[in-house]
This record gives C-alpha cells, structure tokens and sequence, in this order.
C-alpha cells in the first residue's frame, strides 16, 4: 500500500522530493522573450525540457534569418533545425502553422500589446491560433490543417504561454507530464480527453508560486527516472508511495540495492 494515498498530499510530496532530487536554474531566461516567441518556445518545449528546448529554439533562431523565413520554409527545413528535439517535423509543421496564423491575424510577427489587455483577454487571442474554426474562417486552410494534428499538446502551448508570459495560473500538461502523474494515479488514463479539466485540478493543488518550478520537474523527472518505457523506479525518490513504483518493484528484485548477505550456516 502507498505510503500516501491523498492526491493532493501526494503531489506536494513529489514537488518537495523531486526539488531535492534535481536542484533547478533559474528559470526565467533573461531578457524575458516577447510573447510571440514565447508561443513558439512553447512548441519546442512541449514533450521536452526546457534545457532541450532552449537547444533547439536557439538553433531555430541560428539557422533563420527571421520568422517570415521560417514561415516560407518548408516543415523539412525547419524540421532539420529541430533535429535535436523529438517529433522535429511535426513540432515543425506545428510552428509554421502558428507563424501563418499569427502572420495573416495581425499582418506582423509582433503580438507585443497583447498583454495589456488583461490575462483573459490575450489567453483568448493566443488560443484562436491554435483554433482550427477560427483559423478556417479565416481563410487560413493550411495554418488549420497544421494546428488540427496537435488538439491536445496545443493546450500545452496556451497554458505555457499563461504561466510564462501573462503572469496567470496555469499549469502546461504535455504527454510525459502527463505520464507521471498517471504513473501516480493522480489522474487517469481517460483524463486525456479533457485536459482543461484535468490542468483546472492540478491547479488546484500546485499554487501560482510554485507553477513553473511544478512544470520543470515534472519533466525532468519524466526524462530522467519515470521514462516511457521501463520507468526506473529503484533509483525514483517516489517509489515508496508511488503506485505504479509500489506494483512494479514488488514484481521484480531492486537493482538499486545491495543483495542481500546469505546467513552463514552455524556449524
Ligand atoms: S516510482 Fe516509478 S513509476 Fe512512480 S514516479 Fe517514480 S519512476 Fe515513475
């Protein structure tokens, strides 16, 4: 039996030992990135870390001259300068969708005024370009077609976008988040279907201060330990309340201790 076996205990519990366990950077980059660029470092973050995001975003940025260029180049172009990140065409195509979207919307790349609107306001701005209907009616069929293979990690983008940019509450869930807390039985595998929802309960527990820590490691504890495939749970500070850990590691003997000495035989 976990040792915990409250949600919200438990998530508080994995924030304070998954912090000692990877000690962070600072988080926020300097200067801070205008929020058009933040939404497309969003993309390159989603299913990532920002380590490895700010990897491949900096070649993006390296390899382009600006972002009418990377808009006019094709999702293999664009797709080689992400080449360091997973899914690199896809999160490619995802990109120039959002450059068109932005582009043909506001005929600039600039979306800089938008945070004087309020929070509500601009979180709105930002999901129309990630709405398929909104971009069709506006004639934009192709920044569409793009935008529509990502529904789910596009609420990833929105909420990044929230939490960094606007100053809101919002926690960004992208798949190997995701996975941890299924792992953990903080939500279940149908939650998937509505990610609001499941983003609104987590925000509920992790509070706005502690938000972009939350999301840092979640996914370099996904990374690092709880993997896709064989998570490694002998080495995971969690393990003796999470659990998948608990079920997998009473199956199987902990590599990560010492065998145990055999008793010797009195004579
Ligand atoms: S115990 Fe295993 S499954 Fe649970 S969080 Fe840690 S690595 Fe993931």
């Amino acid at each position: 039996m976990p040792a915990i076996t409250n949600k919200q205990q438990l998530l508080n519990q994995a924030h304070t030992v998954l912090k000692k366990r990877f000690p962070l950077p600072a988080l926020e980059p300097e200067p801070p990135r205008p929020l058009l660029e933040e939404l497309l470092f969003a993309i390159c973050r989603e299913g990532s870390t920002t380590e490895d995001a700010e990897a491949g975003y900096a070649r993006l940025r390296k390899v382009f001259v600006d972002w009418n260029e990377v808009r006019v180049s094709t999702v293999q172009e664009v797709g080689d300068a992400l080449r360091s990140l997973p899914n690199a065409g896809p999160r490619a195509g995802w990109i120039i969708g959002v450059l068109h979207a932005v582009f043909e919307m506001n005929y600039s790349y600039d979306l800089g005024d938008m945070e004087k609107k309020g929070l509500k306001q601009a979180a709105k701005q930002v999901s129309r370009y990630f709405n398929e209907k909104d971009l069709k009616s506006h004639g934009l069929k192709q920044a569409a077609k793009q935008i529509s293979r990502f529904k789910q990690v596009n609420d990833f983008a929105v909420a990044w976008v929230v939490q960094r940019s606007l100053g809101g509450h919002a926690i960004p869930l992208d798949g190997p988040t995701f996975r941890v807390l299924r792992r953990l039985n903080v939500i279940e595998e149908t939650d998937a279907d509505d990610m609001e929802s499941v983003r609104g309960g987590i925000e509920h527990v992790i509070p706005k201060t502690r938000g972009p820590e939350f999301t840092e490691l979640m996914s370099i504890h996904a990374k690092e330990l709880c993997v896709e495939k064989t998570p490694l749970c002998g080495a995971c500070p969690l393990k003796n309340d999470c659990p998948t850990g608990i079920e997998l590691l009473s199956k199987k003997p902990d590599k990560d201790k010492p065998p145990e000495s055999k008793p010797k035989k009195s004579r």
